[in-house]
This record gives C-alpha cells, sequence and structure tokens, in this order.
C-alpha cells in the first residue's frame, strides 16, 4: 500500500489532469487578461462584417509598421507586409531572419460569420409594410434570427466602379431593424413544429418600414418611402441592390457576461475570436521571428471555404510565391517545412446540453485554447486529421509557454460535426492542426466565451508566430 503522498506524486506524474485556468493565473496576468479582451470587444463592434474585419485590421496593421506587399519587393528580415483580396480576406507576414525555404509558421483564421443576406431583389411590399427578403449564409438556427434588434453593414457596387458603404443600426442615431414572430396566443399550430422547420428560411424578411409617401396615389407607396430614403442617405436605387453585398447581423454590441466579468456575449466571435488573436499576435511579435510568421484572415469558411476569398482560393499561393520569389525559394519547399495552426472555435460544454457532449473528450470553459486533432462528421470525413507529430509539436510549444491548452472533440461521435480551414492548408502539404476558443451558444447571433481562452488563445498563437 502506497502513502498519500506517493500516490499524490504519482498521480501528478500519470493523470492527464486539467485545470481551471483561473487557478493557474496570477493577478498580473489576470489584469493582462482582461486588458486583451477590451481591444478583442472593439474588433468585434468594428468588425460585424469579414468587409469590416479587414477594414479594422488594415488600420491596426498599419499603425504597427505594415505595408503593402508589391510583387518584387525586396524583403528583408523584420519587414512587415500585407496584402488585401477584394478588401473581404486578408494576409499579413512578417519576414523572419531565416530563409523561406525553413518553412513559415502560420495561423489562419475566418473572418465571416452566420448571418442574413439581402436577396439581389429583396425591397418589397405586403399590407403597407415594407420588408427586405434575405438568404442565410452559414449553419443558423433560424427560430434564433426573429425578435431581435437587427442592423445592416455592407456595401454597394456601382456601375459606375464607385463602391458605396452602407451601415444602417450601429449609430447612435441610426434607427435598426427586425424580424416579426407569432406571438403565443395565436401559436397553438406553430408550437407543435419541429424546431427546425418553424421559422423557414423564406419566412426571414426584416421589417424596414411602414410609412407611406405622402401625396402619392397607388401601390407600393411604403416601398417608394423607403427607397426614397435610401436614395437620399446613399444616392442608390432598387437596381442597385444586384450589384450589393449587405449582411444583416445582430444590433447590439459585445458585451461582458457575468457578475465576475469572466465572460465575453457577442456576434461573431466564431471565427473572430480566433482571428483577433492571430492578429495581434502577429503585431505584438516583439523583434524579428526566427522563421517568416504568416496571418491569414480568410473568408467564405462557413459556406465551404469556396470562391475567390475562401482558403481554398489561389490568392494564399500567390501570396506565399511572392513571398518565395523574393527570396529566390520554391513555394514548395517552403510549404513542406511550415506549420499552420488552423484557429478556429470549439464546441464547448454545455451542462445544459449534456446528452450531445462526451465529457472526457470536450473543450471546457476556463480550461484554455481547445486543440482538436480532427473535425468532420460520419466518421471524421472532412477533417484532415494532424498527425500525432503535429499534435505533440503544439504540446511542446504551448507547455514551454505555461499556456493553458486541453484537447477538445466537437461533440458526440455521430451527433454531427464541422469543419475548419483545416484541411485546406493540409491539401498544400503543410503540417496544420486546428486549435481555437470554446464557445458556448456557437452560430447563434449571440456567442459567449470565456475571457481567460481568448487570451490563451492569442498566447498560442504568439508561440506558433516565435517558434
Ligand atoms: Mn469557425
Ligand atoms: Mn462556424
Amino acid at each position: 500500500m502506497q502513502d498519500r503522498t506517493a500516490a499524490g506524486q504519482l498521480r501528478d506524474k500519470l493523470l492527464y489532469q486539467k485545470k481551471n485556468g483561473w487557478d493557474v493565473v496570477d493577478q498580473d496576468k489576470e489584469q493582462e487578461i482582461f486588458g486583451y479582451c477590451e481591444g478583442y470587444k472593439r474588433f468585434l463592434d468594428r468588425g460585424k462584417t469579414e468587409r469590416g474585419c479587414v477594414a479594422y485590421a488594415m488600420e491596426l496593421a498599419k499603425a504597427a509598421g505594415f505595408v503593402e506587399l508589391e510583387r518584387g519587393m525586396t524583403l528583408t528580415p523584420g519587414m512587415k507586409v500585407y496584402r488585401v483580396n477584394r478588401g473581404r480576406a486578408v494576409n499579413l507576414a512578417v519576414i523572419g531572419s531565416a530563409p523561406m525555404d525553413q518553412g513559415v509558421s502560420i495561423v489562419a483564421a475566418h473572418i465571416d460569420s452566420p448571418r442574413l443576406d439581402l436577396k439581389p431583389t429583396p425591397l418589397y411590399e405586403d399590407s403597407e409594410l415594407a420588408f427586405l427578403k434575405t438568404h442565410y449564409y452559414g449553419g443558423i438556427r433560424k427560430y434564433q434570427w426573429v425578435a431581435i434588434p437587427l442592423e445592416l453593414r455592407g456595401v454597394v457596387a456601382l456601375k459606375d466602379g464607385s463602391l458605396v458603404d452602407v451601415s444602417v443600426g450601429s449609430a447612435p442615431e441610426d434607427p435598426q431593424f427586425t424580424i416579426d414572430d407569432l406571438l403565443p396566443h395565436l401559436g397553438a399550430d406553430h408550437a407543435k413544429k419541429p424546431l427546425g422547420e418553424a421559422i423557414p428560411g423564406e419566412s426571414l424578411n426584416i421589417l424596414v418600414g411602414s410609412r407611406p409617401l405622402r401625396g402619392e396615389e397607388g401601390t407600393n407607396r411604403v416601398k417608394l418611402m423607403v427607397l426614397q430614403l435610401l436614395h437620399q442617405r446613399y444616392g442608390i436605387t432598387e437596381a442597385d441592390f444586384i450589384s450589393a453585398e449587405i449582411e444583416a447581423v445582430p444590433a447590439f454590441n459585445a458585451t461582458d457576461i457575468g457578475f465576475d466579468r469572466s465572460l465575453i456575449g457577442a456576434y461573431g466571435q466564431d471565427d473572430r475570436v480566433c482571428a483577433y488573436a492571430g492578429l495581434k499576435a502577429l503585431l505584438d511579435l516583439g523583434g524579428t521571428p526566427c522563421r517568416t510568421a504568416v496571418c491569414v484572415l480568410a473568408d467564405k469558411e462557413e459556406i465551404g471555404s469556396e470562391g475567390v476569398s475562401g482558403m481554398q482560393s489561389a490568392f494564399f499561393d500567390t501570396f506565399m510565391n511572392d513571398l518565395c520569389d523574393s527570396q529566390n525559394v520554391k513555394v514548395r519547399a517552403c510549404l513542406e517545412k511550415s506549420f499552420c495552426l488552423s484557429c478556429d472555435v470549439t464546441a464547448a460544454y454545455d451542462p445544459n446540453f449534456t446528452e450531445v457532449y462526451e465529457k472526457n473528450n470536450s473543450a471546457m470553459v476556463n480550461q484554455g485554447v481547445g486543440l482538436c486533432k480532427y473535425t468532420g462528421s460520419r466518421g471524421k470525413a472532412g477533417a484532415s486529421d494532424a498527425g500525432a507529430e503535429a499534435v505533440a509539436y503544439v504540446r511542446r510549444l504551448l507547455d514551454d509557454r505555461n499556456i493553458l491548452w486541453q484537447m477538445a472533440e466537437l461533440g458526440k461521435v455521430d451527433q454531427g460535426g464541422g469543419g475548419t480551414v483545416a484541411c485546406y492548408m493540409a491539401n498544400r502539404n503543410i503540417d496544420t492542426l486546428d486549435a481555437g476558443v470554446p464557445v458556448l451558444s456557437m452560430h447563434s447571433p449571440f456567442e459567449t466565451v470565456s475571457k481567460l481562452d481568448c487570451y490563451m488563445t492569442y498566447a498560442a498563437c504568439k508561440a506558433v508566430y516565435e517558434g
């Protein structure tokens, strides 16, 4: 029989023990965590669309000395460059002291979030109320988007080549919008429908007006009034919606959650919580890193990373080629030695929905950045499934710096699943591991994360860049 101390030592030595991060960090670190999250909340409020994220990221990057990457540029260690992809995605790099054929250290996150996009011909009037028709983007639970305040953000591209920025609902003097829901008094039949069918996609119509144009007769007077106001404010006509990208997003800003202010509630934290971590870590790099550090903020992850601004786009390859060309290095020689942290959120274990989680392999709130060896569904389909060596590399990287991390699997086997940009990086012959912040109410209009986990993810990104 071993004595208690020996058993305790054995426990420390042999057991994989999870820790609540607040028990581990000291008071100075606590202040750092809270300070970091103030900047993160500003990023969320400015970046409610992918274009908004890029614009704000550019402000921060330029202030930190980043310059636009031009093809043929001579790149010397310590130089900071960026390239924006059509206003919707951006790659940034800090050139390392080691040549590019030693590989680069990448953090890749996405800045698009689930939302309601306006249809190309959105505006209509029914029963003297004006609405905008929407087509939802990404995986949403549609019932969550009714009866909440919404704002509109986006751009209208005019035929003359100019771009009009549209934003209504975020300024204090602005009106906001909403989608109406059925009253419970008349909801007897409606309440019997399954959750996924109760609010059909085609009924997500945004209420935008009810006042008829004064002195007018005939139909569509409310719609005409809305068009007149839009024309006065933006100089646009109904046909201009055809070449527009306008997103309806929740009109509330990021806020602290809990008496202890330990959490953040906000829209769009998947995956802006990791995008900010990757960006901020790059901006905060002190000095020249050994390997070149690359931060990727991608678009279109929520709909499969397709398209010209998604992670599958050759935009990334062109960016890497241009970096490598400056040192006469073949890009394939660079990529095969590179490492990518695919930084994306994971599901946090939710004690209110225990039936869908397997507790031993779930990410817990406040236990640090969640490392995810594989994502996917139905037997890991669609996952890149990182090699054991890649996981070991990150374990060492984080443990050496006392960064709190945990292993994470998204829910029970065959309960569902999801994907990230990881597979598209791995397909390029880059060792890639998923890691990110555990989120409660993921993909809802109001997602919740732990401030400690946000900070640990930032620290993990920094560790990857520093190599
Ligand atoms: Mn995501
Ligand atoms: Mn997502």
